[in-house]
């Protein structure tokens, strides 16, 4: 399903690139509202918005813009550097990270000068002189919803399926996969899907398509050759979460087959949170049930000098030993590329 704006806002040079015309007009065409927007000009807020209701018309709301291309972030441990093609996403998972990232108006924004971020792509690959250097595409965002009307997938993953050392990778909840399975990608973009039990999507994932349609989604990707994965994440070690993660885990294997002969990865990453996290997911989720008691967790400094609050050792060692062995056996041809 595609993400279906309230209301669109163009930035006035983003009617400079033909991508941010051809998406001003296709939202035009639609009966949408399209407001283009002058260089200082911010998105109109109404009166007396509080934060809660300002969250939920930004994430209605679609920003088509331009970015900075002159640099890339880095993107490690994953990736050498982040490949901005959007930020935002349209749905309202409690626990997302972006919660914190994007502040307290977090509206769907696309970059439309495409040309200009592959060629500074390019220029990094060519200073590479033939070692492999990898792209992430999803950092600050969810780039499939969007894909109808900016068609960046399909322009990013063309481009590196031509560069010899250049990898492309990206994840994503969403299921509307059918025109990037006909790309020529030469193995060169790695498609993963962000999954969890039916337990925690039901209960956090707001907006977010189903567990049995993403999988539909995945076996389409594999037919279609892609390297490929999951990213399960957040773990929620609470409850029943033994018997729930070994279901969904037996329920892949049942729809997806063993994954022997894939080039298939999964990257775990366990709940965690931090003081400044649960205080937004508070004002915006005030009655989440997400378990966000620090006194039973473990604390970390992080680098920056905040802090985690991470499970404690012995159920993460549980955890992953669990995991491994899952793994193992019902994925004999998949690799764990990280459990954290
Ligand atoms: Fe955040 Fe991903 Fe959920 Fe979008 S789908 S709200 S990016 S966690």
């Amino acid at each position: 399903m595609a993400f279906e704006p309230e209301a669109v806002f163009v930035r006035e040079r983003a009617l400079d690139w033909p991508r941010g015309r051809e998406i001003a007009a296709y939202f035009r065409d639609r009966g949408v509202p399209v407001t283009v927007l002058g260089p200082r000009q911010r998105v109109p807020v109404p009166p007396l918005e509080g934060p809660r209701r300002g969250y939920i018309r930004a994430k209605r709301t679609l920003v088509v813009t331009t970015v900075n291309a002159a640099r890339f972030l880095p993107s490690k441990p994953s990736a050498d550097y982040q490949l901005p093609l959007s930020s935002g996403c349209p749905s309202f998972c409690e626990y997302c990270y972006l919660q914190t990232t994007l502040g307290k108006r977090p509206y769907v924004q696309v970059y439309v000068n495409l040309e200009e971020i592959l060629s500074r792509a390019r220029a990094y690959l060519d200073e590479a002189g033939g070692r492999i250097r990898t792209f992430e595409g999803s950092c600050t965002s969810d780039p499939l919803p969007v894909e109808t009307y900016t068609r960046a997938l399909r322009d990013v993953i063309t481009f590196f399926a031509s560069r010899p050392n250049g990898r492309f990778r990206f994840v994503t909840k969403y299921t509307d996969v059918g025109p990037l399975t006909r790309l020529a990608h030469n193995g060169h973009t790695r498609f993963r899907f962000s999954i969890n039990t039916d337990r925690v999507v039901r209960a956090y994932e707001h907006g977010t398509p189903p567990v049995p349609q993403r999988l539909a989604a995945l076996r389409l990707i594999l037919e279609a050759g892609y390297p490929s994965g999951f990213i399960v994440a957040p773990l929620f070690l609470e409850g029943d979460w033994k018997s729930d993660y070994e279901a969904l885990f037996h329920l892949i294997r049942q729809t997806c087959g063993d994954l022997r002969g894939a080039d298939f990865t999964f990257e775990l990453i366990t709940h965690r949170f931090t003081d400044r996290a649960k205080a937004t997911i508070l004002e915006m989720f005030p009655h989440t049930s997400l378990p966000l008691d620090p006194g039973r967790r473990q604390y970390r400094r992080g680098q920056f000098g905040y802090g985690k609050y991470l499970y404690p050792r012995d159920v993460l060692k549980e955890a992953e030993v669990l995991f491994e062995d899952l793994i193992g056996r019902l994925f004999p041809g998949a690799r764990l590329d990280y459990f954290v």
